[in-house]
């Protein structure tokens, strides 16, 4: 055992559980446990990496010129404000690292994204967990709790595994209430299904306080990609900057995001795709029984009445090969998160769900 001490709050992190893939003995798992893309990648994203192999003995480009610029074209922001990161992830890490530390505190909610207090605690920083109102993100709660030494505020919107979403009236009373020296990352993993929504650019454009991160993971269908992306003001741009790596992204990485950004029209049949089986699926729910928020993402939240109840729908669901994630971690035991699959898919799951739900005497 080395005698090297660890930096305070590293030995409290839980490790992060990500979505299960596997199931043992079978070949036709569905995967609808990390909410990625039914359609997969963009045909153009996958060309554009297969042609960057090629150049695999070079450097990439330090300064993501040509992704920012892409990105700043097709959703009309300025790319000297966008900074890109190893998914999104690396974005918050860089968020915290540049703004928080020890004896610092990081403010999440109830059932927020378990990776802001994975971060929080990875620089010695104190992780407060606010309540959410009925699964909610509750801005009188975040409000209450903000001291002298609250420097972050988190919450993605639409959030994760809850799927609801903070309008904008909310999201500026928000910001009006928070003290200058608070940051307020406004995590947009999700808002490509939110229909009209900016992903709270527009927040950025008017409050220096503001970075709003995106991510190719969800409806452009590249998490294995591993690209991400932060807007704000120049200055936190600018900070930000310093502490990322030169080459954190390689060119493939970037040639692939930027193909996947440019490719609008498959973007746009995603998404219609997501709206279509979200409905279908949330109305089906509703019939059979089972509680449904409405949802702003690609997944759907079902509730059922007890945590027991809850983990026979999961084994039912794994008995047909069925993998979607659990959600107890979240302090949500009773429900279970869904991704929205193709029409298949959402076939398969609903099959599994109405025989379990008849089965129960419903
Ligand atoms: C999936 C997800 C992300 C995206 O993470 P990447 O690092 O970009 O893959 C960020 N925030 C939330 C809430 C998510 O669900």
């Amino acid at each position: 055992m080395t005698q090297t001490p660890v930096q305070p709050g590293i030995m409290d992190i839980a490790l992060y559980v990500s979505g299960e893939s596997t199931l043992a003995g079978r070949a036709d798992v569905l995967k609808l446990s990390s909410n990625e893309n039914p359609l997969g990648p963009s045909p153009a994203a996958q060309e554009a990496f297969r042609r960057a192999a090629g150049d695999l003995h070079r450097y990439p480009a330090t300064d993501h010129a040509g992704l920012r610029a892409a990105i700043g074209q097709v959703h009309g922001l300025d790319p000297d404000r966008i900074i890109c990161g190893v998914g999104s992830d690396e974005v918050l890490q860089f968020v915290v690292q540049a703004f928080a530390g020890p004896g610092d505190e990081v403010i999440t909610t109830q059932h927020g994204f378990s990776m802001y207090p994975i971060l929080a605690r990875m620089v010695g920083a104190t992780p407060v967990t606010v309540p959410e109102d009925t699964r909610r993100v509750d801005v009188d709660a975040i409000l209450a709790a903000v001291t002298v030494r609250t420097r972050v505020v988190f919450i993605a919107n639409p959030a994760n595994p809850t799927g609801t979403m903070l309008g904008a009236d909310e999201l500026q009373r928000l910001i009006d209430g928070l003290p200058p020296q608070v940051l307020f990352v406004h995590d947009g993993a999700y808002t490509e299904f939110a229909e009209g929504f900016d992903g709270g650019a527009s927040l950025v454009d008017r409050h220096p306080n503001v970075i709003m991160t995106r991510t190719f993971s969800k409806a452009y269908g590249l998490g294995g990609l591993r690209v991400g992306w932060g807007y704000a003001a120049r200055e936190v741009i600018d900070v930000l900057n310093r502490i990322r790596q030169p080459f954190n992204l390689s060119d493939a990485q970037m040639d692939a995001a930027r193909a996947a950004v440019l490719d609008r029209d498959f973007t746009t049949r995603c998404i219609a795709l997501n709206a279509r089986m979200r409905d279908r699926m949330r109305q089906s729910l509703i019939q059979m029984g089972i509680g449904c928020d409405e949802s702003h993402a690609n997944f759907v939240l079902a509730r059922f009445d007890g945590p027991d109840t809850a983990a026979a729908a999961d084994a039912a669901l794994r008995a047909d090969g069925i993998l979607v994630r659990r959600v107890g971690g979240y302090g949500l035991p009773d429900a279970l998160r869904i991704t929205v699959g193709d029409e298949d898919a959402v076939t398969r799951v609903l099959d599994c769900l109405g025989r379990f739900m008849q089965g129960r005497g419903q």
